[in-house]
C-alpha cells in the first residue's frame, strides 16, 4: 500500500491527491483521503479504482477541505475476499479527546490475535482489515493523548507497520522497530508532509527532509514544530529488500540510494554472475527495465525493446484471480515481432512468482520466432511467502517453493533460466560485503525463509517455517 500525509497547507486534500497519485504503483485497488477543517470537522472520501478517477473531480475535492489530510491507496492480500469500501483505509475513530485517523502500509502478523481479543473486550470491527486493529488498541489505551494511546497501541502490534495518523491538530508517523516498510518526512511551503516514498514529494515540490527512522514516532504540530521520538526497543534495522527490486518506483530515493541505479546494478551483477551469448537483451517492461539496462551495459549485449507494453494497464500481479492475471499478461505485454525474429534473446523480469508471467511471455517470445530464450531475474528464487505486505500466494503456488532452478527451466521450457544470488543482491544494493548470515542487513524472507518477525497468525494456522 501507499500512505501520504500533509499538513499546514490550504487545502491539504489536494496535496494528497497527488501524493497518492505518485504512489498509485502501491495499490490500485482503492483510495481513500481524510482530512480536517476546524469549520468542517472531519470529512473522508473512500473509492475503488484509481485515484486519478475518484479525487480530481471538484465535486468530491470540496467535500473534502481544511489544512491536514491523510490518504491510503490499498493493495489488498489478494483472491481472499471481495474488496469492500469498508475495507478501505483511512479509518476514523472517535476517542474522548477528539477523533483520529490512521493509515497503515504493512502487514500485522498477530492481527488475528489482537482481533480476537478485542472483540472478546468488546470492540466492534468495521473492516476486516488487520490495520483497524490499531484503532481500537488507541481507543482502549489509558493514555490521555493521542500520539501516547498510539504508541501504546503500535506496541502490541506485531510484523511491519508504517502509519500516518493525523489528529484536528498533529500529523504523525511511525515505523515499526525494524523499519521494515518506507516512510519519509518532506517539507512543502510552510508544511510538512509524510509519504511511503520521495517520488510523491516530487510531484507536490515538497524537499526531502530525512527518512523517518526504524522505531521512531514523528508528531508535526499545527505550528510546524517536530517533535520526534523512539517508543520501541532499539533493533537492527530489516529493510524489505524488495523494495528495492521491484516494489518502489524507480525514480524513489531509498537510504540515500536510488531506486533505478539498484536495479541498474543488479543488472550488472546479473550480467557477471549468469553471462550467455546472445543477440539482444529485452527487459521484461517496466519491472525489469533497469536492469535490463545494466545487463546489457555490463555484457556488451544491445538493449532492446522486444516487449512492448500497454501503458494503459496497471501491475498485473495485482488482479486477484488466476484468470485474470492469466490474461493480464496478453492485455499488458506484446512482443515486437519485426525485432525478436531469428534472435537469440535475453529476457530479464524483476521476479519469478508463480511462473504466470514468465511462461506466457516465453510462448510469445517463441511465437514471434525467436532462436533461443535466456531468462535472468532480478531477485534470487521467491521460495517463501511475505507476511509484512507484500502479496504473495500460499507457499504451495510459489514456484520456486517446489522447484529446484533446473525444474523451473525445465517447467518455463527456456534455454536457460538464472537468478541473481542473494549476495549479488546485496552487493547491488550497497553493501559490498554482501549478506552477513548472523545478521542480515535486510529482510530477505521471501527469498531466505528467514523472518525477522515470526508470523505468528500464520504459524497458529499451520504454516512451517
Ligand atoms: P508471476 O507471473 O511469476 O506470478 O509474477 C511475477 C511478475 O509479477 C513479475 O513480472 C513482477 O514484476 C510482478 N509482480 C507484481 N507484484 C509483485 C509482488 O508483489 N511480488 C512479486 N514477487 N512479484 C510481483
Ligand atoms: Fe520484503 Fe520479501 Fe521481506 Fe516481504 S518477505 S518484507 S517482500 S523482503
Ligand atoms: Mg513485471
Amino acid at each position: 500500500c501507499g500512505i501520504f500525509g500533509v499538513i499546514g497547507v490550504t487545502d491539504a486534500a489536494n496535496f494528497v491527491a497527488l501524493g497518492l497519485h505518485a504512489l498509485q504503483h502501491r495499490g490500485q485497488e482503492a483510495g481513500g483521503i481524510v482530512c480536517y477543517h476546524p469549520d468542517h470537522g472531519f470529512n473522508s472520501a473512500r473509492r475503488f479504482g484509481y485515484v486519478r478517477d475518484n479525487f480530481t473531480s471538484q465535486d468530491v475535492m470540496q467535500t473534502l477541505p481544511g489544512p491536514l489530510a491523510i490518504g491510503h491507496v490499498r493493495y489488498s492480500t489478494a483472491g481472499k475476499k471481495a474488496a469492500v469500501i469498508r475495507d478501505v483505509q483511512p479509518f476514523f475513530g472517535e476517542f474522548s479527546k477528539g477523533g483520529a485517523a490512521i493509515a497503515h502500509n504493512g502487514n500485522i502478523t498477530n492481527a488475528d490475535a489482537l482481533r480476537r481479543e478485542l472483540i472478546e473486550r468488546g470492540s466492534i470491527f468495521q473492516s476486516s482489515s488487520d490495520s483497524e486493529c490499531i484503532i481500537h488498541l488507541m481507543a482502549r489505551s489509558l493514555q490521555k493523548d493521542i500520539p501516547s494511546r498510539m504508541e501504546d497501541a503500535l506496541r502490541r502490534v506485531e510484523g511491519a507497520f508504517s502509519v500516518i495518523a493525523m489528529t484536528r491538530t498533529k500529523l504523525i508517523g511511525v515505523r515499526d522497530p525494524l523499519g521494515v516498510r518506507p516512510l519519509v518526512l518532506g517539507k512543502v511551503a510552510d508544511g510538512y508532509c509524510l509519504s511511503s516514498e520521495t517520488c510523491a514529494l516530487d510531484i507536490i515540490g515538497a524537499e526531502l527532509v530525512r527518512e523517518v527512522e526504524p522505531g521512531e514516532m514523528v508528531v508535526i504540530n499545527e505550528d510546524g514544530s517536530v517533535e520526534s521520538s523512539h517508543p520501541f526497543r532499539r533493533q537492527p534495522s530489516k529493510f524489505c529488500i524488495f523494495e528495492h527490486v521491484y516494489f518502489s518506483r524507480p525514480d524513489s530515493i531509498i537510504g540515500g540510494r536510488s531506486v533505478y541505479e539498484t536495479r541498474r546494478q543488479i543488472g550488472v551483477e546479473l550480467a557477471k554472475e549468469s553471462p550467455v551469448e546472445a543477440d539482444i537483451v529485452c527487459p521484461v517492461p517496466d519491472s525489469g527495465t533497469p536492469a535490463a539496462i545494466g545487463y546489457s551495459q555490463e555484457s556488451g549485449i544491445p538493449y532492446a525493446m522486444g516487449i512492448i507494453r500497454n501503458q494503459y494497464m496497471g501491475r498485473t500481479f495485482i488482479e486477484p484471480t488466476e484468470q485474470i492475471r492469466n490474461m493480464g499478461v496478453r492485455l499488458k505485454l506484446n512482443v515486437n515481432r519485426a525485432l525478436i525474429k531469428g534472435k537469440r534473446v535475453i529476457l530479464v523480469d524483476d521476479s519469478v512468482v508463480r511462473g504466470t508471467t514468465s511462461r506466457k511471455i516465453k510462448e510469445m517470445i517463441l511465437d514471434a520466432g525467436a532462436a533461443e530464450v535466456h531468462f535472468r531475474i532480478a531477485s534470487p528464487p521467491t521460495a517463501w511467502p511475505c507476511f509484512y505486505g507484500v502479496d504473495t500466494p500460499e507457499r504451495e503456488k510459489l514456484l520456486a517453493a517446489t522447484m529446484s532452478e533446473e525444474e523451473m527451466r525445465d517447467h518455463l521450457k527456456v534455454d536457460s533460466l538464472r537468478f541473481i544470488s542473494l549476495d549479488g543482491l546485496y552487493r547491488a544494493v550497497g553493501e559490498a560485503e554482501g549478506r552477513k548470515t548472523s545478521c542480515p542487513q535486510y529482510c530477505d524472507a521471501c527469498f531466505s525463509g528467514e523472518y525477522p518477525v515470526a508470523p505468528s497468525d500464520q504459524i497458529e494456522k499451520g504454516f512451517q517455517l
